[in-house]
């Protein structure tokens, strides 16, 4: 898996860059279809976080299916994680073979804790209630259903009450899962004939923490393990924490009867950091960085990103970046602007050369179907998703208009691109297939 990791890494960057940021990363482990990278410092984190298509690829090409990457600098490992690094050989395989020997991984990352979450308006509540819970597992609200929007600090907080009942009681049984790696653990384990393995891992637990649950699949069986998982260790007073980026009442992928127990507990949202927070958060992440952030500069970046901490630190980063580019000790406003608005057209730029065709020959070449299929009158399924997800993608990514679209789709009418268009948006929100399909194709773009 590595050897084609940085094969491809090869192939697709500069021999300068590669030496620099790829040959000296080093492969930890892969489990539970994350592959733990090592990096000599942690300044190469953001351009490894970039180079995710290089492990995407690898991860199919090798594994055949999603494998996601975590980051380790050496220069930034606590001794926790340095041991948990350690204590693993590297394996090739994704998933551990032998899981009944194999310890309870809690997939927790020491990273996020309560005290570098910064409280504001939007996240009050979720944040008293996240401590309640992780000061009296099972005994407060349980479970905690907590629900925003992407880069607000769900798997933030989660990991915080992991964090926090693992440092109270070290001997707690903890398990932090996204999801879709509940789902692949459930798929392996019947696929390998460990059920047995696997229930005693989920349904022992002191704490579940189930991470962004709209992207549950509804692959038979996997619902009814988790509808099982929730009631044994609710039963047994154990505590459970999920997240969702909608309320429970809107995940059409789960079952009434395990949505309704969701809301046993207390369900809790965070909305969109305000000024204050923002400027907040930046103050402790521009703390740990070796270049000054006068107030101004901070309070310039606060005000161009408004709506996701992800993005907020991202901006941070990549002013940093250009700040050290250029040799910039002391950040100012200029050098900032700068940075931003290169961003801002890294993105533009790349969309400003995308046509209805190019998206119309990405989408064909995606399905693995013709062009002029795709353009073509013909109906069946096969044909008649894709014709729709590259009407979607042409509205989405160009804006042109519906009778527009209709023309460059062989004459249809624009009531069929609407049509087309709702239907994929309305998948959007809870098919996770169409979801990654429409990921991977925006990708190539
Ligand atoms: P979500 O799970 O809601 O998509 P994350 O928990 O992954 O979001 O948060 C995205 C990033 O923003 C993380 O690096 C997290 O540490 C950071 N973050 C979010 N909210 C806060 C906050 N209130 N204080 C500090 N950092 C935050
Ligand atoms: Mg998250």
């Amino acid at each position: 898996f590595w050897a084609r990791v940085t094969e491809l890494a090869k192939q697709s960057i500069g021999k300068q860059a590669y030496d620099f940021f790829i040959e000296p990363a080093q492969l930890m482990s892969v489990e539970q279809d994350t592959a733990n990278i090592l990096l000599d410092s942690g300044m190469k984190k953001d351009y490894w976080k970039k180079q995710s298509d290089l492990i995407t690829t690898a991860g199919f090409e090798v594994f055949g299916r999603l494998v996601d990457y975590e980051l380790y600098a050496n220069d930034e490992l606590t001794e926790l994680e340095l041991r948990r690094l350690n204590n693993q050989a590297p394996t090739e395989e994704p998933v551990t073979k032998n899981k009944a020997a194999s310890p309870l991984v809690s997939g927790l990352n020491e990273k996020y804790n309560f005290e570098n979450f910064v409280q504001g308006p939007g996240n009050r509540w979720t944040l008293a209630a996240a401590i309640a819970v992780a000061d009296k597992p099972g005994d407060t609200y349980n479970p905690l259903f907590i629900y925003g929007g992407a880069g607000l600090g769900k798997t933030h907080l989660m990991h915080a009450i992991g964090n926090q009942i693992l440092t109270d009681n070290p001997t707690a049984r903890i398990k932090y899962v996204s999801s879709e790696n509940f789902v692949n653990d459930y798929v392996n384990a019947t696929r390998k004939n460990q059920m047995e393995n696997f229930e005693n891992t989920y349904r022992n637990l002191d704490l579940l923490l189930l991470d962004d649950v709209q992207f549950f699949s509804d692959k038979e069986g996997t619902k009814n393990e988790f509808f099982n998982t929730f009631n044994a260790l609710y039963d047994k007073g154990s505590q459970i924490v999920l997240t969702s980026d909608r309320i429970p009442q809107e995940l059409n992928n789960l079952e009434d009867r395990l949505v309704s127990r969701f809301s046993w507990g207390l369900t809790t949202d965070i909305t969109a950091p305000d000024y204050e927070t923002r400027m907040a958060i930046l103050l402790i992440k521009s703390e740990s960085s070796n270049l000054e952030f006068p107030s101004e500069t901070l309070s310039y970046i606060a005000g161009q990103i408004d709506s996701n901490v992800r993005e907020l630190e991202g901006a941070l980063n990549r002013v940093e970046f250009v700040a050290r580019a250029n040799g910039i000790a002391v950040v100012d406003i200029e050098t900032a602007s700068q940075a931003l608005r290169s961003l801002k057209n890294a993105v533009q730029q790349s969309l400003s050369n995308l046509t209805i065709k190019k998206i119309q020959d990405e989408v064909a070449n995606y399905y693995h179907i013709s062009f002029s299929d795709l353009v073509g009158p013909k109906r069946p399924k096969e044909i008649a998703f894709p014709r729709q997800i590259a009407m979607y993608l042409v509205r989405e990514l160009l804006g042109t208009s519906l009778p527009a679209i209709g023309n460059a789709f062989g004459g249809r009418d624009h009531t069929t691109v609407m049509y087309a268009y709702r239907q994929i948006s309305d998948k959007m929100k809870n098919d996770m297939d169409v979801q990654k399909d429409i990921d991977s194709i925006k990708r190539k773009f």
